[in-house]
């Protein structure tokens, strides 16, 4: 039987489907979920992963040694949604941290309606098994991203072993926090300049929301997690907070950050300088906003003028959406003004190295 040659070329694929722990080993181990990632298709992907965004390298400085890359374009690979995601495996680890950067930078791309590029031809390094510690950092000038591994607690350790190797680059929070701190960089450069107390605190709080609303990406896993609570979403603790595994395995007793179950308080933002801690207070904006947004003025009247200071004792008093923001501790009532940095200031921010631990 003799075939045509006239037949039409087949497309290759826009997707890349790739498998990852639902949002780190500890919780996949109690909830039996992974995550599916789906990100584009980088026809021109080499080992690594190394593609036209990011590249990874699996070099490891504390026991100076590289690890094989994945060839995520290996048959075997490609035709499983990428390696099973394995706390054993380095190269399930490099999956892993290649799917969540390329995922949180496609959400940016799609948000802000525009492509993302990094300066030049220059692409974000991610290191899973950079140095033996509990930390995870972005470094601005090797334009990179370090991933710790370290040893879990003795004790408290819920689904974890005592002593147990823990990865931070298996936490897709950690990651999309980390990246997120890459791009933040990547549109404000100057925002590594603290001029204010605020400037990092800003950077910890973006950061920590989009890993929060990277969440709601993957529809089973919030499906099951809002049946779980029984439609309260307050009580969805998987969706509303950050890094289980990271706060269990290092003695926090629970996640590392949560966006519920504290209440606001407003006097917290003036005592403290702390920016995970500040940042923290922006956590509550989306709750205030929804707050603000239920209350209307009256037919005809308009919102009282804001008489308090915006650090006063007051401002969190009276009525109106500014100062119900203001009292649960939204960061929008307070604007410091934003001047040329001092020197101790920009000596800060060049040894600044942000991470989960700190
Ligand atoms: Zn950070």
């Amino acid at each position: 039987m003799l075939f045509s040659q006239n037949v039409p070329g087949i497309r290759p694929p826009d997707r890349r489907v790739l498998r990852a722990f639902a949002f780190d080993p500890m919780t996949s181990r109690l909830s039996g979920q992974f995550l599916s990632i789906n990100i584009p298709f980088e026809h021109d992907l080499e080992p690594g992963p190394n593609g036209d965004l990011v590249q990874v390298v699996d070099y490891d400085a504390t026991r100076d040694c590289w690890y094989q890359p994945i060839d995520l374009d290996d048959p075997p690979v490609l035709a499983q949604q990428g390696l099973r995601p394995s706390e054993s495996d380095p190269r399930s680890h490099q999956q892993i941290v290649y799917a969540v950067s390329m995922s949180v930078i496609e959400r940016f791309q799609r948000f802000t309606g525009r492509r993302f590029r990094w300066r030049g031809d220059e692409r974000l390094r991610l290191v899973p098994h950079a140095f033996y510690g509990r930390n995870a950092y972005f470094d601005p000038k090797r334009r990179a991203v370090f991933f710790g591994y370290y040893r879990a607690d003795e004790t408290d350790t819920e689904a974890n072993l005592p002593r147990q190797l823990m990865f931070t680059c298996l936490s897709i929070d950690i990651i999309a926090h980390e990246v997120t701190h890459a791009i933040v960089h990547r549109v404000r450069p100057l925002f590594t300049i603290a001029t204010n107390r605020d400037v990092f605190a800003y950077h910890e709080a973006f950061a920590d929301l989009v890993a929060m609303f990277h969440h709601f990406l993957f529809r089973d896993i919030v499906e099951t997690a809002v049946a779980g609570a029984r439609s309260e979403l307050g009580d969805a603790t998987a969706l509303l907070s950050l890094a289980h595994e990271f706060g269990k395995s290092t003695g926090r007793g629970g996640p590392l950050r949560s966006f519920v179950g504290s209440e606001p308080d407003p006097e917290l933002f003036r005592r403290t300088k702390e920016p995970h801690q500040r940042g923290a207070k922006l956590h509550d904006a989306p709750d205030a906003t929804r707050s603000a947004a239920r209350v209307r003025p009256r037919p005809g009247r308009e919102w009282p003028a804001r008489r308090a200071s915006r650090h006063g004792a007051g401002a969190g008093s009276g009525t109106g959406p500014r100062r119900r923001a203001a009292r649960a501790g939204c960061p929008a009532a307070c604007g410091s003004r934003v001047g040329r940095p001092s020197g101790s200031a920009r000596r800060r921010a060049r040894s600044r190295a942000c991470g989960p631990g700190r």
